[in-house]
C-alpha cells in the first residue's frame, strides 16, 4: 500500500527551461545533465538515477522543474530530453550556452542598469554573448593594443 501522492516524478517544462545548467550543476547523482552538440543543447533527465532530493527544483531560476505526484505503485518512467538552440563561440566554434539563457541574463541586466548605459550595454552584448568563457578570458589577457584591434574588427 502506497500512501496517496507518495510517488514523485520530476518533469521539465520545455517552455520554461532556458538550458542554464543550474540543475545539472547541483544534482548529486548526475540524474539531470546538460549536453551540447554542434546544433543544440539538451537538458536530459534520467529518472533511474534520481534520488528525489529536489535540489534541482530549488536551483532552477525559471521554475521549469515541477513534481508530479502518483498515487499508484507503478508508473512508466522515461528519460526526458528538452532541446534548444545553442550558441557557438564565434572565436573557437565550441557550443557553450543557449540563446534562451543568454536572453534571460540580458533582460535581467537591462532591468537593473541605468537607462543611460543601456544602448552601450546592448551594443557590447551583441558581440560578447557569442564568445565562450575561455575565449573571453583570453581576450581579457590581451594587451590593450591587440584588444582594440580585435574590437575594431568586431572580433
Ligand atoms: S531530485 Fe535530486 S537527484 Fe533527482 S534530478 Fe533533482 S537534483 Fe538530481
Ligand atoms: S535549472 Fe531549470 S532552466 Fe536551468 S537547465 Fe535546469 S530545468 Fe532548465
Amino acid at each position: 500500500m502506497v500512501r496517496e501522492g507518495m510517488r514523485l516524478e520530476i518533469k521539465i517544462d520545455p517552455e520554461l527551461c532556458i538550458g542554464c545548467g543550474a540543475c545539472s550543476s547541483i544534482c548529486p547523482t548526475n540524474a539531470i545533465t546538460i549536453e551540447f552538440d554542434d546544433r543544440a543543447a539538451s537538458v536530459i533527465r534520467k529518472p533511474e538515477k534520481c534520488i528525489y532530493c529536489l535540489s534541482c527544483i530549488d536551483s532552477c531560476p525559471n521554475d521549469a522543474l515541477k513534481t508530479v505526484q502518483h498515487n499508484h505503485v507503478y508508473f512508466t518512467i522515461t528519460v526526458e530530453e528538452v532541446q534548444m538552440a545553442a550558441i557557438k563561440c564565434v572565436r573557437c566554434g565550441k557550443p557553450f550556452a543557449t540563446y534562451k539563457h543568454a536572453e534571460k541574463v540580458r533582460d535581467m541586466i537591462i532591468n537593473k542598469i541605468s537607462i543611460s548605459i543601456r544602448d552601450v550595454f546592448l551594443e557590447d552584448y551583441k558581440t560578447y554573448h557569442r564568445i565562450c568563457p575561455e575565449c573571453r578570458k583570453k581576450i581579457r589577457e590581451l594587451t590593450p593594443l591587440r584588444y582594440l584591434v580585435l574590437k575594431h574588427e568586431k572580433i
